[in-house]
């Protein structure tokens, strides 16, 4: 194990930092200098490296283009006021790359090769890492089929990679949602709590008719009777019904969210009474009709916290007040200050470089 964590590094000559404008960045369009590669051949990771980030070339016939063996995950990091850099959970998204690994019928990935070429990453690219007010650096490790073959069987070779994206502050506007009874992200027994590529693509065009209709994004329903919440489109949803948290449970249909389980252990240290379990669309639009149904938001890496302003359910719409929302401010807050290192991390999650 030790000799394959040997990284070696062909790094850039020339940074093209000084051209990148850190006030003006739009989102996942500019990439550091540097990514990590790693390749699975004979059944091993090897050739552990650094090099610039630029194209590669890919067989026509390359599997992950045809037959789909392509996961990922988001991850972000962030500078302190003193310029150290400082990563969320690190770990738990190498260990999710490893659970929609396995299955997607590809090999898993060792946390400390995913650890050690993240943070050799970060070490080299920290000039990348933007200070100002909410800005981050997204990361996108990822991995996909590397074999040359037409027919359907597992790819025997892979590559697993990580390049990042200096992000800009996000300022969240509310957004609209609109229940989805038609169509399915995930069924039972599918892949929808993996981070697989084509559960995304698969979203899409769901998404863009719900675009049509006038909402910025889906509540997906469950895919048997369409009467249970899912989740929206990369974020885990969190409902407020007389002052109470109620979230979806991880039925096996939607991703796990790290965001999703940091806010609900911290919702109930706060001492909020927290419910995790099936939960029908119904029961949030009567909550509304009744006048309990007090904050709607999604949590994810992305956004951390995004308020819903409105649902739209059997071309209904029901509004949320924009001026009540004590308990999503107050997690985006806590989130926000732990992240960048203003308030002490009493959970072990902030690590830094
Ligand atoms: N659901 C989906 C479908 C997602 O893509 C994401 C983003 N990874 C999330 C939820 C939120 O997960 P996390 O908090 O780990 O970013």
């Amino acid at each position: 194990m030790a000799e394959t964590l040997t990284i070696s590094e062909n790094l850039v000559a020339e940074s093209r930092l000084p051209q990148v404008d850190f006030n003006n960045i739009p989102f996942g369009r500019v990439y550091t200098d540097h990514m990590f590669v790693a390749d699975y051949v004979n059944g091993e990771w090897t050739d552990l490296r650094i090099v610039e980030y630029g194209n590669m070339s890919l067989s026509p016939a390359n599997m992950a283009l045809h037959y789909g063996q392509s996961i990922f995950e988001g991850m972000k990091a962030f500078k302190d006021e003193e310029g150290n850099v400082l990563m969320f959970r690190p770990e738990d998204n190498a260990k999710r790359l490893n659970r929609s690994a396995v299955r997607m019928c590809m090999p898993e990935l060792p946390v400390d090769i995913f650890m050690s070429g993240l943070t050799r990453l970060l070490e080299i690219d920290r000039g990348w890492v933007p200070n100002l007010p909410g800005t981050a650096l997204y990361i996108r490790p990822y991995m996909f089929a590397m074999d040359e073959y037409v027919g359907l069987k597992p790819s025997q070779n892979y590559r697993f990679m990580i390049f990042a994206c200096p992000v800009g502050a996000y300022y969240s506007e509310p957004v609209s949602v609109k229940v989805e009874e038609e169509f399915t992200r995930a069924a039972a027994g599918g892949t929808g709590e993996a981070k697989a590529a084509g559960n995304y693509a698969s979203s899409l065009y769901p998404a863009k008719l719900g675009q049509q209709q006038g909402y910025d994004q889906l509540i997906w329903t469950d895919g048997i009777e369409h009467k249970y919440i899912e989740e929206a489109g990369t974020m885990n949803l969190m409902f407020v019904i007389d002052n109470e948290l109620y979230s979806p449970a991880l039925s096996g249909t939607i991703l796990p969210g790290i965001t999703r389980a940091s806010v609900l252990q911290v919702a109930e240290e706060w001492g909020v009474k927290v419910h995790v379990g099936r939960l029908a669309v119904e029961t949030v639009i009567n909550a509304h009709r009744e006048g309990k149904l007090q904050e709607v938001f999604g949590v994810g890496t992305a956004v951390t916290v995004s308020s819903v302003s409105k649902i739209g359910y059997r071309g209904e719409d029901f509004e949320l007040d924009m001026d009540n929302r004590a308990l999503s401010q107050k997690i985006a807050t806590y989130f926000e200050e732990i992240r960048y290192g203003r308030k002490a991390d009493s959970h072990g999650w902030v690590i830094k470089l």
